[in-house]
């Protein structure tokens, strides 16, 4: 597949045209960063892990119904998708008090939330994504109320599929995070869902598994990477497309490119 232009380069990701209208190519790239982007730094391999991861929860979910953008992986770091007319919304989805909901609001760390807890922020990094509620998202025309409905509707859905894929290998999904946009009349999952957007813990150990290795320094981000991509793909049967045993290194190692899904073509 040709990659042509720039499109839109964001914090951790590029994108860009291909030659054909609806098709678009996401590369992964290496930086990973934090707080706004108050910290940053490139991480060797960094970006083929959370597409590898991506695609891997991608197809599973496109194998449970749910529509997302991806198509194929073109390498260990890039992926074709839809082209989608993006919503400018954070849907995040919360199991447990975590991260800034317990520096906002008087919830301890840990509390499970049952009912899950969504909560939508505006993307817009000039604003520091500002939290929106479903007046204001009419309001500012980012969402039409039956599309709110329906993001609502299939947010959940991803955390009840995720949440009991990862239980099968110990981790509780504490957070995360996922954008949508529109083809056609349809919403489709649209950027990525990897340890940068969620909030993953060891069920036993509760030691974080995901991007709050890296804003915390709590220890060896990419041999973390390393660990939880290898424990996240091995835990289904695996849906076509991706290779069965992910090329994750031995404990600790930094270096090991994660498995990334073969190029499959999709309808
Ligand atoms: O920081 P906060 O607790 O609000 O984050 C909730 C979840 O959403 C976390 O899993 C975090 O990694 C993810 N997130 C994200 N991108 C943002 C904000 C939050 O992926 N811009």
């Amino acid at each position: 597949m040709k990659q042509g232009k720039l499109l839109y380069a964001g914090k951790a990701k590029s994108v860009f045209h291909t030659g054909t209208r609806d098709t678009l190519i996401v590369e992964f790239r290496d930086d990973i960063t934090a707080f706004d982007g108050g910290k940053k730094d490139t991480l060797k391999n960094k970006g083929s892990y959370n597409a590898g991861v991506s695609a891997f929860f991608f197809e599973y979910l496109e194998k449970h119904g749910v529509k997302t953008h991806f198509l194929q992986m073109l390498d260990n770091h890039r992926m074709a998708v839809r082209r989608l007319e993006m919503i400018p919304l954070e849907v995040i989805v919360r199991n447990v008090a975590a991260g800034s909901i317990v520096r906002n609001y008087p919830f301890k760390e840990g509390t499970k939330l049952d009912p899950p807890v969504i909560v939508i922020d505006f993307k817009d990094d000039s604003r520091h994504d500002p939290m929106l509620n479903d007046d204001l998202i009419v309001a500012l025309k980012l969402a039409t109320p039956s599309e709110l409905k329906k993001i609502k509707k299939i947010a959940l859905e991803i955390n009840r599929f995720l949440s009991a894929l990862l239980a099968k290998q110990g981790i509780l999904l504490v957070d995360f995070k996922i954008e949508f946009g529109r083809q056609g009349k349809t919403i489709r999952l649209g950027d990525e869902i990897s340890m940068d957007s969620m909030r993953l813990w060891d069920k036993k150990t509760r030691e974080s598994l995901d991007k709050d290795v890296y804003r915390f320094n709590k220890g060896d981000v990419m041999a973390t990477y390393n660990r939880v991509a290898g424990r996240i793909m091995n835990a289904e049967a695996h849906p076509a497309g991706a290779q069965k045993k992910p090329a994750v290194q031995k404990k600790g190692a930094v270096s090991g490119r994660p498995a990334a899904a073969k190029p499959k073509a999709k309808k």
